[in-house]
């Protein structure tokens, strides 16, 4: 091509030049997108390709090549694409924290994810008792397996922790009053705040104490006719140091009861096993708070338990008959996908011996920092040259947060790799633009950047091929 001919090319074309929506959408490729996607999104996309195209043509920027019918095709279907692409995907979550609630929390066990698909489909007996015929509670298996777990006499389950908590006050106070410490008055991740729950479900707040001291006689003498209940909460993501005082359950639990009323106790993430056996930190366990002698205790199905979003109550039967009988309860009640997942949960406790080989949750918080030392080894060269000549990427020693509000104050050692921009200049944008190729890949990887790096930490990936396989398109796009 002579220089003139080039630039006769580049000459830009007026919007008149563009296809009209109906020629767009006559071809033969447009047809099949439609078979395949519906009419709809394909219109919407080959009004949105030619919008760009309008808005290039009025910038003087339209070439002849945009308007050629194989670039049309191609920009059309790459818009269809991305319209008809699934919001919710997996990705991979390498943030350091193991339990992140934006990415939803624990992933599902094997077994769980069988019985989901087993369940899924046609009908199952969610209210249906198969041994006599008579209409069954929908959360009859998961009362009796909790029951075996945390030695209550009864337990529901509801759509989430927020759920239990709010159905508890609704069903046991509601126009009364619930007596709690200052100190337990949480926030939870933004859009759980306790107090605000408690206005939600009817009940006025009595706070006793202070911010870091509370003790029996501040509850003693904030119990009156109009007492409902005692509230204690698990501050899951924040600990107070220093001069403290709090009052313990069994202490708690006496004085509710020598007043006639009961003591609820929301855990947070809770855990139905000793942690500490697999040397990790101690986190209340529900068994325990009901021996101390708490009437109900809440907890999520999806933090430290490893299932599905589900709140758990367990307790007596009377307060657990309560709740059942609250309208409430119809509203916040989990469907069968919960529970068939829940239930399969829970099932792996009956074995804790296998529970660290069979509960993802539990099986990524106690990998040992050896193996993930050893990971980080094995795959930086490859990242590295994935990421060369832009950035650099270092084997480095981190610290993984558990999440979702358990042990906010202790972290795991845990090993990941570091990729830091090579240029010094414009480093914030480099790291920016690094976080944003990776969330753009087939399965988006999610790291955080801080200390002027990107860091992507190993404990959460299981299978190195997930990262492994997407390093040319992670290449490509940083091209
Ligand atoms: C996480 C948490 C909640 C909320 O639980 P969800 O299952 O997310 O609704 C409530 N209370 C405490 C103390 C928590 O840690």
């Amino acid at each position: 091509m002579t220089a003139r001919e080039a630039a006769a090319v580049r000459v830009s074309l007026p919007p008149s030049a563009l296809p009209s929506t109906d020629r767009l959408l006559g071809t033969p490729q447009a047809r099949e997108l439609e078979r395949t996607h519906g009419r709809a999104p394909v219109a919407d996309a080959a009004r949105a390709v030619l919008a760009a195209l309008r808005a290039r043509a009025l910038d003087g920027a339209l070439d002849v090549e945009a308007l050629a019918p194989p670039a049309l095709d191609a920009a059309l279907a790459d818009a269809v694409r991305r319209r008809v692409a699934a919001h919710l995907r997996p990705v991979l979550n390498l943030s350091g924290v193991v339990l992140h609630t934006n990415l939803g929390r624990a992933g599902l066990a094997e077994a769980a994810r069988q019985r989901l698909m087993l369940t899924a489909e046609g009908a199952v007996n969610l209210e249906l008792e198969l041994a006599n015929g008579r209409r069954g509670e929908r959360d009859d298996v998961i009362e009796t397996q909790l029951g075996r777990l945390c030695g209550g006499e009864a337990a529901t389950v509801v759509n989430n922790n927020a759920a239990a908590l709010l159905l508890s006050v609704a069903a046991l106070a509601r126009r009364r009053e619930v007596v709690v410490s200052r100190g337990e008055l949480v926030e939870i991740g933004g859009s759980f705040r306790l107090p605000e729950i408690l206005a939600a479900a009817g009940a006025r707040v009595v706070e006793v104490g202070t911010t870091n001291c509370t003790h029996p006689h501040d509850y003693a003498a904030a119990i009156g006719a109009r007492t409902a209940m005692l509230l204690k909460v698990h501050t899951s993501n924040y600990v107070v140091r220093g001069y403290t005082a709090s009052v313990d359950v069994t202490t708690l639990a006496a004085l509710a009861h020598s007043h006639g009323v009961p003591l609820v106790c929301d855990l947070g993430s809770g855990a139905l096993v000793d942690l500490t056996a697999w040397g990790l930190p101690h986190e209340p366990l529900p068994a325990e708070a009901l021996r101390a002698g708490c009437d109900l205790v809440t907890f999520s199905g999806d933090k430290l338990l490893g299932g599905p979003q589900a709140g758990l109550i367990v307790g007596t039967s009377a307060c657990i008959g309560r709740l059942r009988r609250s309208p409430l309860r119809r509203a916040l009640r989990p469907g069968r996908l919960t529970l068939a997942a829940l239930e399969a949960t829970l099932a792996l406790y009956e074995r804790p011996e296998t529970l660290a080989r069979e509960l993802p949750t539990l099986r990524i918080l106690t990998r040992s920092t050896a193996a993930i030392f050893a990971q980080a080894e094995r795959l930086a060269p490859a990242l590295a040259e994935a990421l060369a000549p832009g950035y650099v990427v270092a084997v480095d020693a981190m610290e993984s947060q558990i999440g979702s509000g358990a042990q906010p104050t202790q972290t795991l050692p845990s090993a990941g790799l570091t990729c830091a921009p090579t240029a010094p200049r414009a480093r914030g944008r480099a790291l920016e633009a690094l976080a944003a190729a990776l969330r753009g890949l087939p399965t988006p990887v999610i790291g955080r950047i801080a200390d002027a790096g990107l860091h992507l930490d190993l404990r959460t990936l299981e299978d190195d091929t997930a990262l492994l396989g997407q390093l040319p398109r992670l290449r490509e796009a940083l091209q």
